[in-house]
């Protein structure tokens, strides 16, 4: 795909933390276009088109919760956050109003460069291949013919279990969270019942995990959810 420069817009309010990911960036090749509140974020947000955004939650003029969402009616380019924050419900708001993935304050270039290659790719294989088989470790999932497989061997899911595992294979790479795969696989009612989740959840890393005490790919984000990781 011909992009020399793809561009991201960094919304961060705080000087320094705005120059070390502009500098992050920059080492891979990035155009970073700069915004300091909401406001501006928006503009840069739409006049520029960026390919990816890198926004901070505390900002002067409101919550980046709120950027989030008025982006997301309009635009579905990846969102990581980056947040000081320590409350989980803060990180599940934000991922609920549509952000990809989060970065903690204090982060390091590497983490944050890791984070964004992982979104990059997940969004460019997305669109290169939407109905093909889905592969983890050794594991195989068929979309179209709703089969998986581990090491060549048919797994049984049930209903309930082929649908959680295939709202993690349509978001491989992101953090899902427990209300969000709650209202995909079970419906609206049930976004509180977390220890649904738990049990299947369970039973997935049963059926589909080496260890299913050390699960290598259905790995848990703690106190938020639940992330697919496909290598
Ligand atoms: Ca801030």
């Amino acid at each position: 795909m011909p992009s020399p420069n793809p561009i991201a817009l960094v919304l961060e309010d705080e000087r320094e933390i705005r120059q070390f990911v502009r500098t992050s960036l920059e080492s891979e090749g990035w155009l970073v276009v700069e915004a300091g509140t909401i406001k501006q974020g928006l503009v840069e947000a739409g006049t520029r088109r960026p390919d990816l955004i890198i926004a901070d939650l505390g900002l002067p003029d409101g919550d980046g919760v709120d950027f989030i969402r008025e982006v997301r009616t309009w635009s579905g380019v990846p969102i990581i956050v980056l947040s000081a924050r320590i409350h989980e419900s803060e990180k599940v708001a934000a991922l609920d109003a549509g952000a990809d993935d989060y970065v903690t304050k204090p982060f390091g270039a590497a983490e944050l460069l890791a984070r964004t290659r992982a979104n990059l790719r997940r969004i460019r294989a997305g669109r290169a291949a939407p109905d093909s088989t889905f592969r983890f470790g050794d594991v195989e999932v068929d979309l179209a013919a709703r089969i998986v497989k581990k090491r060549d061997v048919e797994v049984h899911l049930t209903p309930i279990e082929y649908r959680l595992l295939g709202v993690l294979v349509a978001n491989a790479g992101r953090v899902l969270t427990h209300p969000f795969l709650l209202r995909e696989v079970w419906g609206p009612s049930h976004s509180q019942s977390t220890q649904y989740l738990r049990v299947y959840m369970g039973n997935l890393r049963q059926k589909l995990e080496d260890d299913p005490a050390q699960p290598k790919h259905i790995a848990t984000e703690t106190g938020v959810g639940y992330r697919l990781l496909s290598e």
